[in-house]
């Protein structure tokens, strides 16, 4: 039997979201494949074991920047993936250690530690109910370490089939923690299993789901339509974590994604189609004018985003100490000034 380890500050995640925006922050893969500290292809979270102090101090600089949530670094590290990898003896080290880092930095501020589950590869609707039992199986022992190291909640995530969402939440609930429960993209309209996403949104918030959305796959452009009927159909919380990649109607998700001369760039050529962090903060305020509770960032993200979109929402982060102040630039200052200078002139005729 396990007991839930009270939030950081007695608050949690409800009710942090009942008072305003939730920042999110993710994107723990992608940025420490970039840093050298996780293989592209399979994508599994070694680092948590390999490089914990890597893990540690990209925690600590998305709290820097106004996070208000660590998430535990257990994407990927389910039984599944760790087989790929060779690695299968060390899940549950993997599991834990990850929660414990997620909690020692979460204790540096203020923020909740969320435990992280995700789509498992495992989940196949032609053999549902075998299928459903590995599936459940996974998630169980996950959240069940994570729960004995101490979480606020539970993120299931990147859920390509509303089946295999609807198993994460029901294990989710059996622990009696809130679920925040989001799709994955990949396809127009649909998920694997032919449910379009705003119904599949809403089936999830009949379900119990305390939070519903999107992450991953879209970015701000291709995400935001999707999620603005979202907040149209459903009444609770509605979260919101796109990649931070100029996807277009024609591109809809960074999979799709391709150069003029035709080559894909998903998932290690991605960077001409990356966001400003203007980009993303726009982004921000245009899903808080929206009512979206939980803002973030998926893939891609990293914590100069976070910082942006953090201001935008109105906040000033740790990090803001040392946000831009391009008018001391030595050269693009001055000729900051002497634009200035010049429209002033101009304009006063
Ligand atoms: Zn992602």
């Amino acid at each position: 039997m396990w007991l839930a380890v009270p939030a950081r500050s007695g608050r949690g995640i409800l009710d942090r979201l009942k008072s305003g925006v939730v920042l999110g922050a993710e994107g723990y893969v992608f940025e420490l494949e970039r840093r050298g500290y996780i293989k592209a292809g399979p994508y599994v979270p070694e680092v948590v074991l390999d490089f914990p102090d890597a893990l540690r101090e990209l925690h600590r600089e998305f709290l820097r920047a106004g996070a208000g949530v660590m998430v535990a670094l257990t994407y990927y590290a389910h039984r599944g993936k760790l087989k790929d990898v060779g690695r299968e003896n060390d899940l549950e080290a993997m599991n834990r250690q990850a929660v414990r880092i997620a909690n020692e930095v979460a204790r540096e501020g203020d923020a909740l530690v969320a435990g992280d589950i995700c789509n498992t590869w495992a989940y196949d609707p032609k053999n549902k109910d075998a299928s459903s039992k590995v599936v459940r199986a996974m998630y169980e022992e996950q959240l069940s370490w994570a729960v004995e190291e101490g979480i606020d909640f539970v993120i299931a995530e990147t859920n390509d089939y509303l089946g295999e969402a609807l198993i994460a939440l029901e294990v989710i609930k059996g622990l009696k923690l809130p679920a925040m429960v989001t799709l994955a993209s990949t396809r127009p309209h649909q998920t694997w299993d032919g449910y379009d996403y705003v119904d599949a949104c809403k089936i999830l918030a009949d379900h119990g789901a305390d939070i519903v959305g999107m992450n991953c796959d879209r970015g701000p452009a291709t995400m935001m339509p999707i999620i603005e009927q979202v907040r149209s159909r459903v009444s609770g919380y509605v979260a919101m974590q796109p990649v931070p990649y100029k996807t277009e109607a024609a591109m809809p998700t960074f999979e799709s994604l391709k150069t003029v001369d035709g080559t894909n760039v998903f998932p290690i050529a991605l960077e001409p189609f990356l966001c400003t962090r203007f980009e993303m903060a726009d982004y921000a305020r245009r899903a808080q004018a929206l009512g979206v509770n939980y803002i973030g960032v998926c893939c891609g993200g990293s914590p100069h985003y976070v910082r942006a979109m953090a201001e935008a929402l109105g906040r000033t982060v740790p990090s803001s100490k040392y946000s831009p102040a391009i008018e001391l630039h030595p050269v693009i200052g001055t000729r900051v000034e002497e634009k200035e200078k010049e429209f002033l002139v101009d304009w006063k005729g």
